[in-house]
């Protein structure tokens, strides 16, 4: 049997990944993954459980006992994989302005980015993926040949997120992910590099697409 293939979307905060790679997917009838998502779970659990986020050893052991699974869901049309805390998927509170605050320091831990990229790969499990975060091109599935990047401008990406009803310091977030020790955000060794501040999605998207077709026939 042929290893599945894998899209990897990597980028800034608010960058336009999760609409693209759902497009991407949607496009080619693949799975879509959001990595953060599962990030911001471990943070949401951390905070429910009143354990301090910012105490690594704490997160180390949340991240060592909590009862979790991965499951492939249908939503909207697209396949999409979900990481259950408890058989529970927490997907309006992941998105809290608590969360968003949280993830960064859950991330940074070590000992965490090791169980996420177990977990990420276990996902190949379900078939091909697009499969999007932070440190996917460079440390999850860094042998794929599709790897992405996306940016856009400080200002659009704050007009984004603030046109969706949230207010957020992304440039702490991203100045947080890509100072961090282990696995930090950076472009990718052969990403292809989209700066997106004055492209729609679909105009991204077909960058994509039309780039993935172009790597297949190489
Ligand atoms: O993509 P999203 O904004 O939901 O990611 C939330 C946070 O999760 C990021 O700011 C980062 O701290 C962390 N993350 C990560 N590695 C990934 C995906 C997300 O460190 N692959």
């Amino acid at each position: 049997m042929k290893p599945p293939i894998i899209i990897a979307i990597d980028g800034t905060s608010a960058s336009g990944k999760s609409t693209n790679a759902k497009l991407v997917a949607r496009s080619l009838g693949y799975i879509y993954v959001d990595t953060g998502a599962m990030y911001r779970t471990l943070a949401w659990h951390c905070l429910k459980q009143r354990i301090d986020t910012h105490d690594p050893k704490a997160v180390t052991t949340a991240s060592r006992r909590w009862k979790t699974r991965l499951r492939c869901d249908e939503q909207n049309g697209l396949r999409t994989v979900h990481l259950l805390v408890n058989g529970y998927y927490p997907e309006r509170e992941i998105r809290t302005a608590e969360t968003s605050a949280a993830v960064p320091h859950v991330a940074a831990v070590p000992q965490v980015r090791q169980w996420m990229v177990k977990r990420q790969r276990e996902c190949a499990q379900f078939g091909n993926l697009v499969m999007e975060g932070r440190d996917i091109g460079t440390n999850v599935f860094p042998e794929t040949e599709f790897k992405f990047y996306l940016d856009a401008q400080l200002e659009e990406r704050s007009r984004r997120r603030a046109a969706d009803g949230i207010q957020e310091n992304l440039a702490a977030r991203d100045q947080r992910d890509s100072q961090r020790a282990v696995a930090p955000l950076m472009i990718p060794l052969g990403a292809m590099v989209i700066n997106n501040s004055h492209l729609s999605s679909e105009q991204t998207s077909g960058l994509i697409l039309k780039e993935i077709q172009s790597r297949r026939a190489r």
